[in-house]
Order: C-alpha cells, then structure tokens, then sequence
C-alpha cells in the first residue's frame, strides 16, 4: 500500500530472477556477468588511495571537477566527437537518467534497436517516455528501413549502443552514418552509449563512435569497464552545452556530485593504457567463438564482452534453466529483447571458467 505507481509499473527485472534460480546452485560455472573480471590496475588504485589521504573527500562541483571536464573534453574532441560540453555523473545509468530527465517530456518516444541493455527500457517508462523498439535480428546490423518505420511524431531520441550489450556487435561507419542521417533528416537527438568502446577487437572501421557524425549527440562513456571501475561509479555525458548545463541544475537536486576520488583516479587512468587488458579479451572472444561456431548459430563478437548465440529449439529461458541444471549460469535473451530466442553469454571470465562453460553448451546441443 506504500508503494507509488511508478514502482509498481516496474516488472522485476528477468535477471534477478535468473540470479534467484542460480543461487540455489552450487560454485555454477558464471558467464553471468556484465563487468571486467580484472581489476582496477594498481597504479590507479593507488592514486585513488593517495586523494584519499590528502583529504580529497568532500563534495564536488555538480557538474564534476573542472580539471577532469576539460581533459575528457581533449579526450573525446580528439577521437572526433562534437561536444561543447561534459558532465561526470554516477555511471553511465546516472548520465543517461539525466539525459533523459533534461529532455523526455511524458509521452515522449525513443527508438532503441532490439535487443538492447534492460537499463534503457525501464528508465524512459520510468520517466513516463515510451520506448520504441526495432528489429536488428537476425545479425543485428542496424537497417535503415525498420528504423525509419519505428519513428511517429513523438519520436525525440534514438539510442544507439556499439559495442553491443548483449549482442557484442559493433556498427561500421555506414550504419553510424545512416542513424546520422536519419536523425538529421527528422530533426532528432541522438543518445550514444559508447561504455565498451575500448573494448573492439577489430579494425579501424568499426572504432568510430557516433558522435563524430551526428551535431545533436550526447556522448555516454565511463569507467566502469575500460578501467574497471565499475563500484566507483563514474560516468560522463558530453554533448550540447544547452543540454549539459541543464543536466548539471538536475544533478544538484538528483545526485548533488558524484564520487570525488573517483574523479581524481579518473584523470590519472584516461592516460592509462589497458591495450594488454583488451588484447586477453581478444583471446577469450576467440576461445568462446571457437569453441561454439560449429554448434550454435552465432555472430562472432566484434566488440564488448558478450556472445549471443541462437538456441537449439528456440526458447532461451528454458535452455539457461537447462544449463543452470548442468552447472553453468548465464542470461536468457529474453531479458534483453521481445524474443527468446537467444542467450547472453559474458565472456567476463576466467579462461578456466570460459573452457567449461564451452564443454557444457557443446553437450547441450
Ligand atoms: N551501458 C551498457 C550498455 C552497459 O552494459 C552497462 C553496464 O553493464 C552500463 C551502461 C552501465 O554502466 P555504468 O557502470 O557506467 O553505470
């Protein structure tokens, strides 16, 4: 009787559920999970560690410490992406909330490519916005055509995720140019949610982001996974200063500031490289496409940490319920998407780990 409508308009998420069945099992094999199995490099630790002990611990500016916001604006200026401005904010989940705060009204739509991250859903319904999902199966290459057929007069952002959770795919350059263009054409804002772009296992051709195409972009990036940072939450948002200025007046009354140590750890890790930590996950695409291309139908991953194969039969609940009975946890498709056709495997994981969860899906078809 306490709770708002709001909550209860809220279904609880498919992967607590999945986590609830999982518990129950005992040291499950776990290609579960969305964030780096390193940790954060020590050398940033130790710099968090050192603001620490200097007294670094009260609250920040809202819209993040000025010597951050200036250097992500070099940083993201000089990999070709137009923003005026950056805000840091509380992950990725807390800039796109303040994205969407600043610039959904209620029975506002978004176009999002099914699947997609389970976040983007319930915060725009959360908002009162509508999401608006197209179809990218069956190789998740994003298509002109059911694009355009997702969009109505309502339509005020499209959102767009490369690398690709859960789908590990990666847009090329005419993909991006085509979501540009569509949202030029329609005079549309474009959220693009670039958190896995570090980890791209292919060429130049797909190491691009949106925002070097598109004027009204907001640019969603972090430290959760390049760095590993994922506890300290730390996000940024860049894009049109009329657009970041506002998300800086809601942050005050959202989330006052964000982490201040995370903050000073995060100018020290953008000139650290983790090319090594990306190159081990290179590696474990390959073992986990290899070990399943001949068994499964199923895209090789360019990008993040994710493989997204195709189940025998067709219905990914039952087949993660069935793996689950074999010692090996992951996440149905269903969560991520209107069809259920698909599973979700992270490859976020331990070689050790990676090699029996293959011995185990081998056996399952
Ligand atoms: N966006 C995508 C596509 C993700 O997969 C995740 C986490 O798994 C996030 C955003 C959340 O990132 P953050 O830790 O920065 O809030």
């Amino acid at each position: 009787m306490w709770l708002s409508k709001r909550i209860q308009s809220v279904r609880p998420s498919g992967v607590r559920k999945i986590f609830d069945l999982a518990r129950a099992v005992k040291n499950p094999v776990d290609l579960s999970l969305g964030e780096p199995d390193f940790d954060i490099p020590d050398e940033i630790k130790e710099e968090g560690i050192a603001w620490i002990r200097k007294g670094f611990n009260k609250y920040t500016p809202s819209g993040g410490i000025p010597e951050l916001r200036e250097k992500l604006l070099r940083y993201l200026r000089g990999r070709g992406i137009s923003c005026e401005d950056v805000i840091l904010t509380p992950g990725v989940t807390g800039g796109l909330l303040l994205a969407l705060l600043v610039t959904l009204n209620p029975g506002d739509e978004i176009v999002i490519p099914d699947p997609y991250f389970v976040l983007y859903e319930y915060q725009v319904l959360l908002l009162g916005g509508k999401p608006v999902f197209f179809d990218t199966y069956p190789d998740f290459t994003l298509k002109e055509e059911p694009l355009r057929t997702a969009l109505t007069d309502r339509t005020r952002v499209i959102l767009i995720n490369s690398p690709n959770n859960p789908t590990g795919n990666v847009y090329s350059r005419q993909e991006l140019e085509m979501v540009a263009r569509v949202a030029r054409e329609n005079n549309l804002l474009v959220f693009s949610d670039d958190i896995y772009h570090a980890f791209t296992y292919e060429g130049d051709e797909y190491r691009l982001y949106l925002g070097q195409f598109c004027e009204h972009c907001l640019t969603l990036g972090g430290f959760s996974k390049d760095w590993a940072m994922t506890g300290w939450r730390l996000g940024y948002v860049a894009g049109p200063k009329e657009i970041i200025d506002s998300m800086v007046t809601m942050q005050q009354y959202v989330f006052s500031s964000v982490n201040s140590v995370a903050q000073k750890a995060a100018l020290f890790a953008l000139d650290y490289d983790t090319t090594a930590l990306i190159d081990v996950y290179r590696k474990k695409r390959d073992l986990i496409y290899n070990g399943l291309k001949d068994k499964y139908n199923v895209a090789k991953p360019k990008g993040a940490y994710y493989i997204f194969p195709e189940v025998p039969g067709g219905d990914g609940d039952a087949f993660v319920e069935e793996a689950l009975r074999r010692n090996l946890f992951m996440i149905p498709g269903s969560v991520f998407s209107s069809k259920k056709s698909h599973v979700r495997i992270s490859f976020a994981a331990s070689e050790s780990a990676l090699v029996k969860g293959i011995e185990i899906l081998r056996t399952m078809v």
